[in-house]
């Protein structure tokens, strides 16, 4: 499944704030965050499988996370995760990323909708029947299998019901998004809650990624876990560079 939240322009300071529960197998294993050194410095946790990734932050400021989509079924091919890793090792913005993601042959790869942003600018890039590019809008977007906002999924509407949009200081705000992702009460299924659990598969592991006004105010959490019984722990962001392009902190 995967969940996606994004609170846009909700925050002070922080232009778009997202929580991630990363869903799969219990036996797909992943490195926590690491940096990686490419043309543009990256951390991000790492898919040992394909050696991409599902959600990472680069220097410039670009955030990309991916969920995955249920339907139509595709064999894709090619690799979703090591894509995001080259947008992210090799794009400074949104509009950039879109557009090596327009170039891509979507169809061979699994359907998906990525969450692309900076602190100007979100785009979500839908891969499904067709390729679409919308705006975050301000306030509480939530992406799941089935797409976006989706009325009929039930932690969609219980987010809508209980990350208002009443603005609270950053570390309430993470708090509070730390609570969304470990929730269990949307769905009577567990394995259909935000912190999911079945035989097979369920929230691996969940981050929290603070946009914020400047690259030094950025920041980076990450459960090596279920949400529900693993705290957060902030990681320091290395590579932090200013707009001009001057390395501020290593
Ligand atoms: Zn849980």
């Amino acid at each position: 499944m995967c969940t996606a939240i994004a609170l846009h322009q909700c925050v002070p300071g922080v232009p778009l704030l997202l929580g991630f529960n990363r869903d799969q197998l219990l036996t797909r294993t992943s490195l926590p965050p690491l940096v990686k050194y490419e043309r543009l410095s990256t951390l991000a946790p790492t898919d040992i499988r394909s050696g991409g990734t599902w959600l990472g932050l680069n220097e410039a400021g670009l955030l990309v996370a991916i969920v995955d989509h249920f339907r139509p079924r595709r064999l894709g091919g090619h690799s979703r995760g090591q894509l995001v890793s080259a947008i992210l090792g090799s794009c400074h913005d949104p509009q950039s990323a879109a557009e090596v993601l327009s170039q891509e042959p979507f169809r061979q790869y699994a359907a998906s909708t990525f969450l692309i942003a900076n602190k100007d600018l979100g785009l979500i890039v839908s891969w499904h029947d067709v390729m679409k590019v919308e705006k975050v809008e301000p306030g509480l977007t939530v992406i799941v299998e089935s797409g976006v906002n989706r009325k009929r999924v039930a932690r969609c509407q219980y987010h809508r019901r209980n990350l208002s949009h009443k603005e609270y200081p950053l570390s309430e705000a993470v708090r509070r998004m730390g609570s969304a992702l470990s929730e269990h009460d949307s769905c009577k299924l567990l394995s259909s809650t935000t912190c999911c659990h079945s035989k097979r598969s369920g929230t691996l592991c969940s981050q929290i990624v603070a946009l914020g006004s400047t690259l030094e105010s950025n920041k980076f959490f990450y459960a090596d876990g279920p949400p529900c019984r693993t705290s957060y722990e902030e990681y320091e962001i290395p590579f932090l560079r200013q707009e001009t392009g001057g390395i501020l902190s290593s």
